[in-house]
């Protein structure tokens, strides 16, 4: 069993860390808010009173924070007082050059790194089987695979530094637009007189199925689990799929990537984020869509 230090233990960190303490593991962890080092102190993680603080004789050094400007703040804060050998992973959803930026640093150190966002949202990091898409070095996912493991249910080697990154944007470009998609076939079924389980039933088993409408349905009755069926409460919000989205067109800018649909579905979500909607679950956009804001 490893010495973790954990930094940022907000909706998703606190329950990753908590799973890592299931495991056996020892979790330091550290977050700006004091209302989430108490929750992190209730699951057994022991608090630290800074990130420098919480890498101190950790093996491993994960962090889980809002966007790239953070990773690089805090991975230039602790990387030189880490422990010779100690493994990064950045789980946060950032930029593709951040988190080539942020291996750079570890690479400086002498330290192995990978990137590791994840899939899933809050729900799988409750659960513990949050899909990983890794990047970086062989060595280093080698090292990281178990440590991820409490954490997963699936871990996918993506490639080099940077890789993991690019499957989340890319990934979350098709969830972004095939929620769209699935939601004007609603919306339109509608105004044709067609009922919302007819569409389901035979578009979930036709060339229409996708996960947007099997797993994640956005009109209630056909998937009761699904966010429709709970008022719009997320799940997974508008204001994080706007955040993917952008940097999903960030990434396809520098790399001269067409991707008209992508820009379409960030600037559907920028409008449905714009109305108040940040909160909302994504799959919401239907009732945008509809000319209705909630409902
Ligand atoms: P969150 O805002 O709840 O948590 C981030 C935490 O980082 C906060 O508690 C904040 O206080 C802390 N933090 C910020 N700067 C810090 C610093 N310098 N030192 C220590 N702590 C610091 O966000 P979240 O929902 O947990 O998401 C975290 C990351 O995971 C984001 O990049 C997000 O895009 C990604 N993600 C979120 C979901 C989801 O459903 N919530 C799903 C997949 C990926």
């Amino acid at each position: 069993m490893a010495t973790i230090a954990f930094i940022g233990l907000g909706n998703m960190g606190n329950p990753m860390a908590a799973n890592l303490v299931k495991a056996g593991h020892s979790v330091q962890g550290f977050d700006l808010i004091t209302e989430n080092l108490e929750t992190a102190a209730s699951n057994g993680v022991t608090v630290m009173a800074s990130a420098e603080a919480a890498v101190k004789d950790a093996a491993v050094i994960i962090t889980m924070l809002p966007a790239g400007k953070h990773v690089l703040s805090v991975y230039a804060d602790i990387a030189p007082k880490a422990a010779r050998g100690a493994l990064f992973i950045d789980s946060s959803t950032i930029d593709v050059e951040s988190a080539r930026k942020a291996h750079a640093i570890a690479g400086e150190n002498n330290l192995l790194s990978i990137d590791a966002p994840v899939s899933g949202g809050v729900g799988g990091a409750e659960a513990g089987t949050l899909t990983f898409m890794a990047g970086g070095s062989a060595d280093a996912f080698a090292k990281a695979s178990p440590i991820l493991e409490p954490m997963a249910g699936r871990v996918v080697h993506c490639g080099e530094g940077g890789a993991g990154q690019a499957a989340k944007i890319c990934n979350n470009m098709i969830l972004g637009i095939s929620m769209i998609g699935v939601s004007e076939a609603f919306v339109l079924a509608e105004k044709l007189g067609l009922s919302h389980q007819a569409l389901f039933d035979v578009a979930s088993t036709s060339s229409g199925q996708c996960w947007s409408l099997t797993s994640y349905c956005p009109v209630p009755g056909p998937v009761p689990a699904s966010p429709a069926n709970r008022d719009y409460r997320p799940g997974f919000a508008a204001g994080l799929m706007l955040k993917d989205l952008r940097l999903a067109q960030e990434a396809a800018q520098g790399a001269g990537a067409v991707t008209p649909l992508g820009a379409e579905a960030t600037q559907l979500y920028a409008l449905f984020n714009a109305m108040g909607h940040e909160g909302t679950d994504f799959s919401g956009i239907v009732n945008f869509l509809r000319g209705k804001e909630s409902g």
